[in-house]
């Protein structure tokens, strides 16, 4: 079976563009941005999704949410403000199952999200 993309870019085998990364996260560019800034946060960890059962990871997804915050500020969106979403199977849109975090901002949002 083919190897998950996004443990491929946490190996750096696959090529990202990586703005942040630590033992058990790493944050890059998604390469098909919807908004002038719009990165990936994704555990080094394979989850699929946030169906699977997570409840012995509680520490690692905080830690993810902690990133989130210093990522956004590291590309100067926290103070216009930013989204982050999590798509879960297809009628969310998920299309790689390999959790992870949108980050998005640099535009003004519209709600309700598509
Ligand atoms: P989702 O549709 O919520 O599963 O989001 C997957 C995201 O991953 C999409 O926004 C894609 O543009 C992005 N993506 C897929 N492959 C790559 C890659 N190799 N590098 C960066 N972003 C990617």
């Amino acid at each position: 079976m083919a190897r998950c993309i996004f443990c491929g870019i946490a190996a750096h085998e696959k090529p990202a563009a990586i703005i942040h990364e630590d033992e058990h996260c790493v944050v890059f560019r998604d390469i098909n941005p919807q908004a002038p800034v719009h990165l990936l946060v994704i555990p080094r960890k394979h989850i699929a999704s946030l169906n699977d059962d997570l409840d012995g990871d509680r520490e690692l997804l905080g830690h993810m949410l902690s990133v989130v915050g210093r990522a956004a500020k590291s590309q100067g969106i926290d103070g216009t403000g930013y989204r982050t979403v999590i798509n879960t199977n297809a009628e969310a849109g998920q299309s790689v199952f390999h959790l992870h975090i949108h980050v998005l901002g640099g535009r003004r949002m519209g709600w309700p999200p598509g």
